[in-house]
């Protein structure tokens, strides 16, 4: 059995290659042959840390199995990610386990994968000003990721902690895009499609501060009474999900959801969009807003991905199991 450890992930995964498989998995989501199962998270009591599993199987590529781990807030000031994971791969014909594979670096991937996959689907192809809000962890995956979906000229950034700002300024810089800090206001009247990704409990963009035409991603909301917009908006716009189940539940369509403002079947599945079976925007106006809420099959497909390469590469550790 393979097992692929953290610190092969970087020499083998690609974002490009994590685009495909998550753009793959939503759509045989959408075709009801792969499905997740509901998730767990708990809070253990210790650490402060958020424990659970993201698991599902998709029919069409055999993936099985499970994704592990959670957030341990104070990992930062040990030199560790807050996220830590684990990918669990099962042989869908026997149930033997098939794979242990590091999850860390590929939940960014596969996350920054699906804010792009929306982006493709959804922001109008004039989008020119790109708006991220949260400057943790996984934003400078995002901004990785999304530019390669449009020609962005201009990065612009909020905050909450406005010290974290550097980390956006370098990856822009990186880039080979300016990068200007903004106030909500001007970040929601300038760009053409906002990021956003904090751990915030309470909306920072509001849905006055948004102009038509923008197409929003929220990623950072993923668990019960997280927040990250005001729940208005998402009546304002047209509402795209990963996941209808988790969206109403740990997504950001949760609020929106419980105040009555929208209903499920107002919310369509990105997946329906890839496959053909849903427009996706329908005018240069409208508003587009993707609850990215983040599902196993998106950890399963990315990290069957790696086990392939790393067998190819010949740098998986093969063990009796
Ligand atoms: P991080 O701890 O590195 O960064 C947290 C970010 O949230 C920072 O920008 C911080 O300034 C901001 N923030 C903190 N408190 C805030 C508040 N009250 N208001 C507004 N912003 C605030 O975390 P990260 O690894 O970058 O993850 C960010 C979020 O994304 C988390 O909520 C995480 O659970 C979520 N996440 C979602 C998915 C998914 O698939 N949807 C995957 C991974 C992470």
């Amino acid at each position: 059995m393979p097992i692929v450890p953290e610190a092969e992930i970087a020499a083998l995964m690609t974002p490009d290659a994590a685009y495909e498989a998550v753009e793959a998995v939503f759509a045989a989501m959408a075709r009801k042959s792969a499905y997740n199962f509901p998730v767990i998270r708990e809070a253990i009591g210790h650490a402060d840390a958020l424990y659970g599993f993201k698991s599902g199987f998709d029919r069409e590529s055999l993936a099985l199995g499970l994704k592990s781990g959670g957030y341990w807030p104070g990992n930062a000031d040990r030199g560790l990610t807050n996220h830590q994971s684990t990918i669990f791969l099962f042989d869908a014909d026997t149930g033997r386990c098939s794979a242990i594979v590091g999850g860390n670096l590929l939940t960014a991937l596969r996350t920054a994968a699906a804010s792009a996959v929306s982006i493709r689907h959804l922001a109008r192809e004039d989008a020119k000003v790109l708006g991220m809000i949260g400057a943790g962890h996984q934003s400078i995956f995002q901004m990785q990721a999304a530019v390669k979906q449009r020609k962005f000229s201009k990065v612009i950034g909020w905050n909450y902690h406005p010290e974290m700002l550097s980390r956006l300024a370098e990856c822009a810089d990186s880039l080979g895009l300016p990068f200007e800090e903004a106030s909500l206001e001007s970040l929601g009247r300038e760009a053409d499609v906002i990021i956003s990704i904090t751990s915030s409990f309470s909306p920072s963009l509001l849905d006055a501060h948004v102009t038509p035409g923008t197409h929003i991603a929220c990623m950072g909301t993923d668990t019960k009474g997280k927040q990250e917009v005001e729940a208005t908006l998402l009546k304002r716009a047209a509402v795209f999900t990963d996941e209808i189940a988790q969206s109403i539940s740990i997504g950001e369509a949760q609020h929106a959801i419980a105040s009555g403002l929208i209903t499920q079947t107002d919310i369509t599945e990105i997946g329906a969009v890839i496959n053909g079976a849903h427009p996706g925007r329908v005018s240069d106006d409208e508003i587009t807003l993707f609850d990215g809420t983040g599902v196993g099959l998106q950890d399963l497909a990315v990290a069957a991905k790696v086990v392939e390469l790393a067998q190819a590469k010949g740098v998986a550790i093969n063990v009796d199991f």
